[in-house]
């Protein structure tokens, strides 16, 4: 096997799953999503291991990820929360994945599909979650006709009305105005489900809460979780109280495949963006932006060798990476390198120094990096 791999620690993500089962308690159901090939993790082995440690639904954004999932043996519930394409439906059904759907015309197309596809069915009828756009502004019907569309969902023959939900844009963020954001949409939440409720529908499962929410929003609870980034191991909000103690799941390794000397004035990779000032030991490490690592961290990372941080220095390349051992180290060839996920330094530090977010990073490790899956 090659050098650089990703370290997939299940018994982290187990042990993430127990810390928000104790948050949450007894009652309430995980829903684990591994969309995005669970966030660059590897979805099969990530929803098994998930469910092994007791989530009891997976969530998918789209039906390929879910057939995935059911060819893998998964027979848990699957939800679907992006909109499919009409063409689509067929195999959703074919792989009972239970889709969010908010407006008139999608559930007729579900239904339509239920009732043409009839004899082949391993269920009478097919699971349909509601949502609702609260605040998030992105997909959903509005709270206004929420009761409507839940009726409507309620008056096919073929579909079930399972659940009932809605997401948060802001729920991550500690700002008082994007708190007060959040528990305004907490609350629309509830009076929408209490008016659902009112016109004698069962909402059946009510679920809103990300990552965020799970942290910093207990009212946004209710009887679901949906938390992807807490899960692998990234606490949405590092500050106390609110600060989950959860753990990376995913560990991005290599090895030194060479050291070299390189003596003062001598620049380092292409576009000559470093510049050694004073003789010193550089080693390569064969991971760059080939392997979807960003190359817009160059020059502003350091790696893990021995305990020990060393800068990466130069462009990131297609498939090599430099970093910078001091006039006289202790590395040797064919060292381990941890570039994040290493218990010090994780994808959310890295994130942070480029601009974007931790889900960015493991989702872009792509499939040259080999999965390497630990403590099942
Ligand atoms: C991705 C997603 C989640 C999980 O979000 P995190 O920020 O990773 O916790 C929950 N609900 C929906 C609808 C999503 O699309």
């Amino acid at each position: 096997m090659r050098a650089t791999k990703a370290i997939i620690h299940l018994d982290k993500l187990t042990a993430n799953i127990q810390l928000v089962r104790k948050m949450i308690g007894e009652e309430r159901l995980i829903c684990m999503p591994v969309k995005a090939d669970a966030y660059g993790h590897g979805a099969v082995p990530i929803a098994k291991a998930a469910l092994a440690a007791g989530a009891a639904v997976l969530a998918v954004a789209t039906v390929d990820e879910g057939a995935e999932l059911r060819q893998a043996g998964i027979d848990a519930p699957i939800l679907l929360l992006s909109t499919c394409l009409p063409e689509e439906i067929p195999l959703l059904i074919q792989n009972d994945l239970e889709p969010f759907a908010g407006d008139e015309e999608f559930i007729s197309l579900l239904e339509e599909a239920m009732e043409a596809q009839t004899h082949s069915l391993r269920k009478v009828k097919l699971n349909v979650h509601l949502k609702i756009d609260t605040g998030m502004g992105r997909a959903g019907c509005t709270p206004e006709h929420a009761a409507r569309i839940a009726l409507f969902i309620t008056q096919q023959k073929m579909l079930h009305l399972k659940g009932t939900a809605t997401h948060f844009a802001v729920s991550d963020s500690l700002d008082p105005a994007h708190i007060a954001n959040s528990k305004q949409q907490i609350e629309c939440f509830t009076k929408t489900i209490d008016h659902i409720k009112a016109a004698g529908i069962d909402p059946g499962i009510v679920h809103a809460a990300n990552s965020g929410a799970l942290a910093v929003h207990p009212a946004a609870w209710f009887d679901m979780v949906r938390p992807g980034l807490a899960l692998y191991g990234y606490s949405p909000v590092r500050e106390p109280p609110y600060a989950l103690a959860v753990q990376p799941v995913m560990e991005l390794a290599s090895r030194i495949i060479s050291i070299k000397r390189v003596t003062k004035g001598q620049t380092i990779s292409y576009g000559k963006t470093w510049t050694a000032f004073e003789d010193t030991l550089v080693g390569i490490i064969p991971l760059g932006y080939g392997d979807g690592f960003p190359r817009l961290l160059s020059n502003q990372l350091t790696v893990l060798i021995r305990n020990t941080f060393y800068p990466q220095i130069g462009r990131i390349c297609m498939d090599q990476s430099m970093v910078n051992l001091g006039p006289d180290t202790n590395v040797r060839r064919w060292d381990k390198v941890t570039i994040f996920g290493n218990g010090i330094q994780n994808a959310a530090d890295l994130a942070a120094k480029i601009g974007t977010i931790p889900y960015e990073i493991t989702c872009n490790i792509n499939k040259r990096v080999v999965r390497v899956y630990e403590g099942a």
